[in-house]
């Protein structure tokens, strides 16, 4: 993942919370709202600031988690008994409420090969209950467009939405430039509050190939986008074969390298079917 070390707190802090509510956002997205004693102190960035969740799995009987504050907070973790290790994952700031130290995280819900949920976080989400304990460290920004940026494009599939929306709010107003958003279905679209100057394009994927690898067709999008010149922004964000296609092509069309942010936030396993 592309690290932008300027946006990264120095100290990442450790913050401890208890699930408040979790609800079916869209037919794709889970929202669970935490909150917790110090809540109100995370420091939000806005844009796309994410944070690594600790969670509870299935199979273990409590939540357990020493202090993990700073930024060598790995070792530890890792030294944790692999029996009792709550799991690790990242999640981005779908919204911060500071007034009451309230935080939702969206989780994009998806399904393996034989239809089962997938994914241990989105499955912890899927089944939160008000009470259920987690931690967030905070991770800051990667979204880091230069002042003198000519436009902004901005790429994504559904694990980036929860950052799109938080990018699109937070732009100048005065910023031009293009969203590509691909998400499962047309009732995962939901309303970007972006600069008037920023055009927002929605692929839905069940207009195009609803089995194709997530990312295939935002991909296919920016392929068809003309830069406005080689002074702008990309942020390209989503499964991997989208972040780093995505960043090839952009380069390629007269992007220089430094003005393209880009970041694979999981990889599409080929799923072998061996028959018996
Ligand atoms: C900076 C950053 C911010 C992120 N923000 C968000 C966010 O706000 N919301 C969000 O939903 N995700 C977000 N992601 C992506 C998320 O971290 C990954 O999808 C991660 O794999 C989910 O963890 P998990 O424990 O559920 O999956 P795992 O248990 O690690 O994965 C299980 C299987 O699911 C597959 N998989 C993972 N994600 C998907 C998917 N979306 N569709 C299909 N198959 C998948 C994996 O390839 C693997 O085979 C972010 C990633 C990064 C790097």
């Amino acid at each position: 993942m592309a690290k932008t070390p300027r946006l990264m707190p120095t100290n990442p802090r450790l913050f401890r919370a208890q699930v408040v509510r979790s609800v079916r956002l869209t037919p794709s997205m889970h929202r669970v709202t935490v909150t917790g004693l110090d809540l109100h102190e995370f420091d939000h960035l806005g844009y796309d600031h994410w944070f690594r969740l600790f969670v509870q799995l299935p199979h273990q009987d409590a939540f357990e988690l020493p202090e993990l504050d700073g930024a060598k907070w790995w070792p530890p973790f890792l030294a944790i008994p692999e029996a009792v290790r709550p799991h690790c994952a990242n999640y981005t700031v779908a919204a911060h409420r500071q007034d009451v130290g309230e935080l939702d995280i969206d989780f994009v819900v998806h399904t393996g090969a034989d239809g089962a949920p997938e994914g241990r976080a989105a499955i912890w989400a899927c089944a939160a209950q008000p009470g259920d304990e987690l931690a967030v460290l905070d991770q800051g920004r990667i979204f880091d467009c230069p002042p003198d940026a000519s436009e902004v494009l901005v790429v994504a599939e559904e694990t980036g939405l929860p950052g799109v929306v938080g990018i699109a709010a937070s732009l100048p107003r005065d910023t031009v430039g293009r969203i590509i958003q691909e998400v499962p279905t047309a009732a995962d679209v939901r309303d970007l509050d972006a600069p008037a100057g920023v055009t927002v394009t929605w692929v839905v994927r069940e207009h195009e190939d609803p089995s194709a690898v997530p990312g295939t067709a935002a991909l296919e999008e920016l392929r068809r986008h003309t830069l406005s010149d080689d002074r702008g922004y990309a942020f390209v964000v989503g499964e991997s074969t989208l972040a780093t296609e995505g960043r090839r092509h952009l380069h390629r069309a007269g992007l220089p390298k430094s003005r393209i942010t880009f970041s694979g936030f999981w990889k599409h396993e080929a799923k072998i079917r061996v028959d018996a």
